[in-house]
C-alpha cells in the first residue's frame, strides 16, 4: 500500500492523518477512524506522510515512530517547522520509554503504546479534537504578559526573551491551564485530568515534559524558573510575580 486515500460518505470536518506502515493496523485504524465519523487518509512512510501534509488541511495526525525513509521523529520535527498547532498523537513501543520523552519533546502532544486498546486511542483523538475546538472558541483576553514575555492565545505566538514563538495548542493549553491557578500547587495528576483529560496511572511524565518545554521558552533561565517552579513531592506553581515566590 503506498497511498490509502479513504473518504468518509458522512460531510465531516475532522480531518485525520494517519501515519502508520503496518498495513493491517492501518487498515483496521482507518475503518474504526472512518465509523466515528472521521475523515482519513493513510500515509504509510514517512515521505508520504510530509507529501500529504503539504497538499492538505488535517486536524490531527497520527504518528508511528517506526516508518520507512524517515521516521515519526522527523516527520513530527518537520510538520512542527510548519505548524505549530496541528495535534500530533504518536504510537510509540513498548519498550521505548526515551521514545516518548523524546517525541514530546519533538513537538508530539500525546502518545500511545502499543499496543493499544481501540478505545483508548478513540478517546485520545476525540479529546486531542475536543480540545483544540474549545482553544479556537476562546477568545476572551488573548494577551498575556509575564516578565519579558508576551504571550497571545488566540494566534499562539509569543514574544519571550529569545526571540518570537509560536506554541503548540497542547502547549497553550497548559500554560492558560497554570495562568488560571496562578499562586496554586498543581499537582501532576490534577494537570494530566484536567488539561490532558486523562485518568493519570503512573505516568507523569508528560506533564515534566510539557513544563520543560514552556521553561525553556519563557524562563530567563529555565534551571532556575522564576514562573514555572516546582515544588518538591507535590507539582508545579506558576507566580508570575518572581518576588513574592521567597517564602
Ligand atoms: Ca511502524
Amino acid at each position: 500500500m503506498t497511498t490509502g486515500n479513504i473518504k468518509n460518505f458522512e460531510e465531516q470536518e475532522n480531518k485525520i492523518l494517519l501515519v502508520e506502515d503496518e498495513d493491517s493496523l492501518a487498515i483496521g485504524l482507518a475503518y474504526n477512524l472512518m465509523e466515528e465519523g472521521y475523515s482519513v487518509q493513510v500515509a504509510s512512510d514517512g515521505r508520504n506522510a510530509l507529501e500529504q501534509f503539504s497538499r492538505e488541511n488535517y486536524d490531527l495526525i497520527i504518528l508511528d515512530i517506526m516508518l520507512p525513509y524517515l521516521d515519526g521523529f522527523e516527520v513530527a520535527g518537520r510538520i512542527r517547522k510548519i505548524s505549530e498547532q496541528v495535534p500530533i498523537l504518536m504510537l510509540t513501543a513498548k519498550s521505548g520509554i526515551d521514545d516518548r520523552v523524546k517525541g514530546l519533546k519533538i513537538g508530539a502532544d500525546d502518545y500511545l503504546v502499543k499496543p493499544f486498546h481501540l478505545d483508548e486511542l478513540l478517546l485520545r483523538v476525540r479529546g486531542m479534537l475536543r480540545r483544540k475546538r474549545w482553544y479556537k472558541s476562546r477568545t476572551a483576553s488573548p494577551e498575556y504578559h509575564f516578565g519579558n514575555n508576551k504571550v497571545n492565545f488566540d494566534t499562539l505566538s509569543c514574544k519571550t526573551p529569545e526571540g518570537e514563538i509560536k506554541l503548540t495548542v497542547q502547549e497553550a493549553l497548559l500554560l492558560r491551564y497554570f495562568l488560571d491557578n496562578r499562586g496554586r500547587v498543581l499537582s501532576r495528576r490534577e494537570i494530566l485530568k484536567d488539561v490532558w483529560g486523562m485518568e493519570p496511572g503512573v505516568e507523569t511524565r508528560t506533564v515534566d515534559n510539557f513544563v520543560a518545554r514552556l521553561r525553556k521558552y519563557f524562563e530567563e533561565n529555565p534551571k532556575k524558573p522564576q514562573y514555572l517552579q516546582s515544588r518538591r513531592g507535590a507539582g508545579y506553581i506558576f507566580l508570575n510575580d518572581p518576588d513574592a515566590s521567597e517564602k
